[in-house]
């Protein structure tokens, strides 16, 4: 190679000298599992993003938190990673399987509006989330399912050409007896699946496991389009596989989703997508267990979800919740409180303070250590997150290491987790009007009593006011307030 090709190689070229060795549970195999990806020093990741016909919920929001840290694992590695996720803004049915109302429809006559602009809002506020939880939105792709209608009518074909498919009057429906392994992911059988498939009141379908790959419009749909089986709209599944083929190939390293997902929605991916290509869909098929209420799983039907909104109200920083997350491994149920969530904001709290007197004694200077090594190991070691956390503990208030070297500690741990550990967040100071009228009057009190010298009534007045749920601290300028998380 002349030295005009090695500059050029060594400037284009992405793949790190060695990349380390990181371990995930592959549902497909059900063990922990070498991760290889198919491109050396890429990984391609794909997740299955929210239907927008409403606000999503922490528990929606553990999925994606949970994503957000493998591709955060994999970028630290040195893996260029690509991510997509979808917006699903078709209605697919509520419910588990293919029966009940179309989501969007519902959502559009709960607002009053159309599907359409119930999508846009939702999009909107469901990115929203994300940023507020540090995500880098502008590093994924969310494809909108009414974007990608030619490609899941393309794809729909395809498996109808290949002989998967048989259209009844209802739809056109994929023949799951005709593919081999059919319900590998899980290792369920066929007639396991069988046995728990809903029955549905499907005319001609031919297996009880079988599912619509188009479905045929019905006269009140406000979203369909032509198809080669008439009007009508995509079913639940297609978008996934049709999306992840349009955007990563036909091949990809990992497809991410809730546990629920991987029975019946990522098996009927794995259908479509190898049934049309006759490769291997997916590498690594990762789930996160559910966030729990009570001992349920928090879900819309069941009426018992909180949103990121109710814990920004309630005065917690948005990041306590991705902490609250991480406290947890993702294979491992984890139940939410209010004290738990509080719990989990004032070990952020601590971790961010002791992270500015660490900055202030390394000036900002970093140097490896065994902690750090150590730290690594666990996130890659199946994204041992609770381990990891107490790591970072231990060793940040532990004498053995040098303020460099837990400064160095912390840049890997903000790298990975996403908490803003190197850079805190300073408390949003409340104006005037951000205050209610009590809070107001007993400030104006206060400064009398300080103007007048009465330091003790002043002292209990600032006792009252920090009872109300306020931090108090007087600056130059006057009294600065803040929330104190609940
Ligand atoms: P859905 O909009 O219901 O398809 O959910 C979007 C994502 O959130 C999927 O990956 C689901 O598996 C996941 N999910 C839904 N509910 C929960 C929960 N309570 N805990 C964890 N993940 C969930
Ligand atoms: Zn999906």
């Amino acid at each position: 190679m002349n030295w005009l090709a090695r500059i050029f190689k060594k400037s284009t070229d992405t793949t790190p000298a060695r990349v380390p060795q990181i371990f995930f549970t592959n549902t497909l195999s059900g063990t922990k599992e070498v991760f290889v990806s198919l491109k050396p020093g890429m990984a391609l990741l794909y997740s299955c993003g929210p239907t927008v016909y409403s606000k999503v919920h922490i528990g929606n929001l553990r999925a994606y938190i949970f994503s957000d840290t493998i591709a955060r694992t994999l970028s630290a590695a040195g893996y260029r990673v690509r991510r997509v996720m979808n917006i699903t803004d078709v209605g697919h049915l509520v419910g588990d399987a293919d029966g009940g109302e179309d989501k969007m429809a519902v959502g559009a006559a709960r607002e009053h509006t159309t599907p359409e602009s119930i999508a846009e809002r939702y999009t909107k506020l469901f990115i929203g989330d994300l940023g507020d939880l540090n995500v880098d939105t502008d590093d994924i792709t969310f494809p909108r399912a009414t974007d990608y209608i030619k490609e899941q009518i393309a794809l729909a074909k395809t498996l109808e050409e290949k002989g998967f498919a048989y259209q009844l009057a209802d739809g056109l429906y994929f023949d799951t007896h005709k593919f081999p392994n059919y319900g590998k992911l899980g290792g369920l059988s066929q007639a396991n699946l069988e046995a728990g498939a809903r029955v549905e009141l499907v005319r001609g379908k031919r297996n009880p496991t079988d599912f619509v790959l188009w479905r045929a419009a019905k006269p009140h749909d406000l979203q369909q389009w032509d198809s080669p089986w008439g009007r009508g709209n995509p079913g639940w599944h297609i978008e996934c596989s049709a999306m992840s083929r349009a955007l990563l190939g036909q091949e990809i390293d990992i497809h991410t989703g809730g546990e629920d997902l991987a029975q019946i929605h990522h098996n009927n991916e794995i259908a479509q997508s190898e049934a049309a290509s006759n490769r291997t869909f997916v590498r690594y098929w990762m789930h996160n267990a559910f966030l729990t209420m009570n001992g349920e799983k928090a879900s819309k039907s069941l009426g018992n979800v909180v949103y990121l909104s109710d814990i920004i109200e309630k005065g917690f920083n948005p990041l306590s919740l991705r902490y609250f997350f991480l406290q947890a491994h993702y294979r491992t149920p984890l139940s939410f409180s209010w004290d738990a969530l509080a719990g989990a904001a004032s070990a952020l709290e601590r971790l961010w303070k002791l992270s500015e007197e660490i900055a202030d004694e390394s000036g900002r200077a970093s140097a490896p250590s065994e902690a750090r090594d150590r730290f690594l190991a666990l996130m890659r070691d199946d994204l041992s997150t609770p381990q990891a956390l107490g790591t970072i503990w231990e060793s940040l208030k532990s004498e053995e290491y040098t303020p460099a070297e837990k400064w160095g500690l912390l840049e890997a741990a903000d790298a990975h987790f996403g908490l803003l550990l190197v850079n805190p967040p300073t408390p949003k100071a409340l104006t005037e009007k951000d205050l209610p009228e009590a809070i107001r009057k007993m400030l104006a009190e206060r400064i009398a009593a300080r103007t007048s010298r009465n330091f003790k009534e002043a002292d209990r007045i600032r006792t009252d006011i920090e009872a109300a749920g306020y931090c108090i601290e007087d600056g130059p300028g006057g009294a600065i307030l803040t929330k104190t998380p609940l």
